[in-house]
Formats: C-alpha cells, structure tokens, sequence
C-alpha cells in the first residue's frame, strides 16, 4: 500500500523536477550522434575578410547549400589577433554568437566542430579529403593543379584548427556559385560520388546578393549573448537611444580614396546596401557615405537626435569616436557611451537594438546591423544619406 504521504512526496517531487523533464527531449536531440546525409555536405573557409564580410559569405552559402540540398558545415568565425598575444587566428564557434538551431528554419545545417568531431572520422577520413576549387586558383599553387586549400593565413590555420589535410583536387571551370549553374553542379558532382564538397572559400558572393539579405532572419542571437549584451544596454544607456557606427580608421580611409580618386565605380564593398543594387541605376556614392566627416557626422547624429528625443547615443568606432565633438552636437542633457574595448558582436547587439540606428555605407559590418534591423522593421539610416532607399524598393 502507497501511504497518501508518499504520494503527496512523490507528487511535490515531480512538480519540482517538472521543468527538467520539459528539458529532456530538447538535451538528449543535441546530444544525439548526428546521422549522415545522403545528400552531401559543403565545408568551406570563410577566409575573406572579418566579420561583417564573413556574415555576408555566410547567407550566400546558406543559399547555395540548399540550391544544391546539401548540408552546410556552418564554419566558426575567423578572428584576426594581429596585434594581441597570442597572435595566432580564434576560431569561435557559430554558437557562441548565435543559435545554430534557427539556421535549421532555412535549411539542414551541422557546426563545422560537430562535422569534424563526429561525421568525418567515419564518413571523410584522411585519405577521401577532396578539395574543391576553380581552375584559376589552382594555378596560384606551386604545382599549378592543386587547390590552394592551405595556402598562407588564414586558410592554412583554418584547416588546421579540425586537423585536415587534403588528398586531391578536383578543379571547375565555367561555373559559377549563383542559381543559373544549379543543374551542372548536380550533374557534375553527385552526392553519390562527391559527397563532401569543400571549398577554399565561401560559395558566395561579397556583397550578399540582394536575395540573399533577407536570410538575416535566420541569424538570431544566442540567448546567453543576448542577455549579457542585454545588461549593458540597461545599465549604460537610457532610452530612446541613438545608436551610431563610425568606420574611420586607417585602413578605411584607404579604401575610401577610391571614392575620392572617382576610381570606386557605381559599387564599392557594402555601398548597395544605400545605393541600391542595381548598377545602372546605383545613386552616387559621395566622399560623406563612405567616410564621413567630422561636420556630417555632427549634423547626422545633431538631427537624428533631435528627431527621435535620443537621451543617449550609442558610439561604436573602428577607432577615434568622436566623443567629445558628438556630446558638442547633442547637448549636454544627453548622454553619450563609447566603450573602446568592445567585442565587435556586442556592438552589434546594441546598434541593432537601438531606437535609431547611423551606419555607414560602405560598411559590411554597419550591413550586419541594418539587415538585423530591418527582420524587426526598425529604422536605419546612412551618414551622407539620411532617407535610404526601403529594403523592398528593389525587390
Ligand atoms: P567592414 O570592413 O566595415 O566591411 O566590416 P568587417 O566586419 O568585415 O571588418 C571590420 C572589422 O573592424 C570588424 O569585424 C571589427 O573587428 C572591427 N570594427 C569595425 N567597426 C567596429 C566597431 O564599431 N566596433 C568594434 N568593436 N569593432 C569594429
């Protein structure tokens, strides 16, 4: 006999217990060995440029995994410490700035960790490992028929980091990674007979092709990120808040004398972003949206300010931010938070979150920002341009 004690014991015991066990099924899938697919996979390097480039060649993938219904090995972040001990390239996983689970929503993808950790030493051993890459960078390599896959920083340490080495090549010609070319790449390389396509760089264009932004949706904070990025906007600022990227530094200010030289072309890195995509009809792009000056930026943030009560602005900065001139054009009531040793991502976090956001328009890492701010319909505009174009006016 069960005494009625023991039962209000055992009862009180699983109300307790009851938000673990609500936990279970979500602990033991990611636990799960994670089964082979039969439709292949595409690893590749996101060996170009930093983050917001990187971001940008990661929709792209995304897109051309599924147009191929392959899955996506999702890479880390490549992170340059070129002036921070112990200099060599972090490799951070996906998730440690985003679920990786919400990726899935678009299309079947696995973390390049769990690939390495759990599919290839069974299904891509040393001895298969085909590398995969057009003709024209095999002939960069010293045999003029290999793919460069380890060539130099940072492709060389990217593979390294999961320990592979490559066996052979096999090279391409006369394709290219957009949607045109679906059917040669089913027909010339069969999951059956190539089932891991890896690549020495993203299959994907820079910029993101404009319909590829709205896979943005897709790319969602990590709740933990979130909440500690969270913390800081509670504690630092107060809202409405202004939130502002200013992409000046030394390396910027090279790539802008393009624009000054007229050498930039309609198009210059993210500019389609502000100017529209289409080249012929591309708005100019002026000295004031790639780097703006001192004056552009008062005036920007003076009027956005103003014109949505900020009683903070938000400075994120590559380098100088400006403060003290910025606190000059918004008044002394209003505060103004500039922290110099950010985390990119956190920055990130808090110009998506602000009430407004001032990019620059060159700036993939200001895009980032704007696409996240367009999925929640907030509004963006560009130094040089204070009314962009709407994101559905192109489409
Ligand atoms: P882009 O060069 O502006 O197109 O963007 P990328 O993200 O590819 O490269 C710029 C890099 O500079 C970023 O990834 C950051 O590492 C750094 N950076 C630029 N602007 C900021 C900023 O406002 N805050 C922080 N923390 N880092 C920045």
């Amino acid at each position: 006999m069960v005494s009625q004690a023991s039962v209000v014991t055992l009862l009180s015991l699983l109300l307790l217990l009851s938000p673990l066990f609500l936990l279970l099924p979500e602990a033991s899938t990611a636990s799960d060995p994670l089964s082979w697919d039969e439709n292949g996979y595409i690893l590749y390097c996101p060996c170009m440029g930093r983050f917001g480039n990187q971001a940008d060649h990661l929709l792209g993938s995304l897109a051309f995994a599924k147009m191929l219904n392959r899955t996506l090995a999702v890479p880390p972040w490549v992170v340059y410490r070129h002036h921070t001990p112990p200099y060599t390239n972090a490799h951070v996983p996906f998730s440690e700035y985003f679920q990786l689970e919400r990726l899935q929503d678009f299309h079947r993808v696995v973390s390049m960790e769990s690939f390495m950790e759990q599919l290839a030493p069974q299904h891509w051993k040393p001895g298969q490992r085909v590398a995969y890459c057009f003709e024209a960078a095999a002939q960069r390599s010293a045999d003029r028929s290999s793919c460069p896959m380890k060539d130099g920083n940072p492709f060389g340490p990217f593979w390294d980091h999961f320990g592979v080495e490559f066996d052979r090549s096999e090279l391409f010609s006369g394709i290219t990674f957009s949607s045109y070319y679906k059917a040669q790449w089913m027909e010339r390389y069969p999951a059956s007979e190539h089932p891991v396509l890896a690549l020495p760089g993203a299959p994907a264009q820079f910029p993101v092709l404009s319909e590829h932004r709205h896979l943005q949706r897709f790319v969602v904070w990590a709740d933990r990120f979130a909440e500690e990025a969270e913390g800081q906007i509670q504690s630092l600022l107060l809202r409405p808040y202004l939130g502002i990227h200013l992409r000046v530094g030394v390396d910027w200010r090279n790539a802008c004398s393009m624009v000054k030289e007229g050498t930039a072309g309609p198009h210059l890195m993210a500019s389609p972003q502000c100017v529209g995509d289409r080249h012929h009809s591309a708005r100019p792009l002026t000295m004031e949206m790639c780097l703006p000056s001192l004056a552009e930026i008062k005036r920007a943030v003076g009027t956005w300010a103003h014109a949505i009560g900020a009683k903070s602005v938000y400075v994120a900065s590559d380098s100088e931010p400006y403060t003290e001139k910025i606190k000059e054009a918004v008044g002394q009531k209003v505060r103004v938070i500039h922290r110099p040793s950010q985390l990119p991502q956190t920055d990130l976090y808090i110009l998506a979150q602000a009430d407004h956001f001032i990019g620059n328009c060159v700036s993939s890492f200001t895009a980032f920002v704007k696409r996240d701010r367009d999925v929640h319909r907030r509004p963006s505009s560009f130094f040089g341009m204070d009314h962009p174009p709407s994101p559905r006016d192109e489409l």
